[in-house]
């Protein structure tokens, strides 16, 4: 995800977004096998599409899509901008052959949820106090891949791979166990949050960290350190573009560079420690990140 979870979710009770779900919120799961996953709205998204091309008056979504539609997928929508009914029919009859394409993708994303509840489980063994928020699958308007609020995850079906599902699924799982304080308000803090979010699913998923800046970072290791060495503490009113959540970042450099050293550093930290399952706690409630970089003796390899 691209926007820190503590802001998205303080934006969202700003916006009152949070509040405003008809249903009460699910319970936030501490077993992994009954872990709640909701792909209904995915079906009454293609029910509305179908009622609505196939000449149906009004707006078939108003009644199809949005009057049942979940909590989550109520804030997804928001979150597109299209807390309207009218606001997605206007995307529908723009991009319509944009979502038909998308169709079969969609509804395949409940084959990834056997794989989740396996690194669930893993992460559970790991991490007893772990709990699991709840995740909604839903269609919006080619606006959110996916963002954990407070009520659980959101994943916009009509923007990921199935096979990408269980990875992202599994990052934000990790974010809901982190307690790690923002308390430097740097770039550093940023990056370990979500560095040590990708190390920590890998270690349950067995998948392994990767997407375009794990690919880039191969063999540049030494040069991202000597930039981020200089980056490190960059603060709140700087830019993060070189290394996190988009912006201008020179021809080449992609985005998100920063989950790869957050990474390396919580994988430097984890290799050292004897105790793996002190340091898994550890990494979740990283209380000091300076302090736990000077512990993972990631620097040192470049000296
Ligand atoms: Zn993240």
């Amino acid at each position: 995800m691209r926007i820190p979870p503590l802001y998205l979710t303080l934006l969202l009770s700003m916006l009152g977004l949070t509040a405003r779900a008809q249903s009460p919120a699910p319970a936030t799961q501490t077993d992994p096998r009954k872990a709640q996953f909701f792909t209904q709205d995915v079906t009454n998204f293609w029910r509305a599409f179908d009622a609505w091309q196939t000449g149906q008056p009004g707006n078939p979504f108003a009644e199809l899509y949005y009057k049942p539609a979940s909590p989550g997928a109520r804030i997804l929508l928001e979150k597109n901008g299209l807390a309207h009914p009218d606001s997605l029919l206007r995307v529908v009859q723009r991009r319509h052959a944009d979502y038909a394409r998308v169709r079969p993708a969609t509804l395949r994303m409940a084959e990834a949820i056997p794989q989740c509840k396996k690194a669930f489980a893993a992460l559970k063994k790991l991490y007893p106090s772990a709990v699991f928020p709840p995740v909604f699958f839903a269609i919006g308007g080619f606006q959110v891949g996916g963002n954990s609020v407070a009520l659980g995850q959101l994943v916009g079906a009509e923007m990921n791979d199935p096979a990408a599902i269980a990875p992202l699924v599994t990052h934000e799982a990790i974010h809901a166990q982190q307690h790690i304080p923002y308390k430097y308000k740097i770039l550093l803090e940023q990056c370990l949050i979500e560095g040590s979010a990708d190390f920590l699913a890998e270690l349950v998923s067995g998948q392994p960290a990767g997407g375009a800046n794990y690919d880039y970072a191969r063999g540049r290791e030494p040069q991202l350190w000597r930039e981020f060495e200089r980056d490190q503490n960059l603060g709140e009113d700087d830019s993060f573009a070189l290394w996190l959540y988009g912006g201008q970042r020179p021809a080449g450099r992609p985005a998100d560079l920063g989950y790869y050293i957050g990474y390396q550093i919580t994988k430097a930290y984890y290799d050292r420690a004897s105790n793996k399952g002190k340091a898994v706690r550890e990494i979740l409630n990283i209380a000091d990140a300076r302090q736990f970089l000077t512990q993972s003796g990631y620097a040192e390899r470049f000296k």
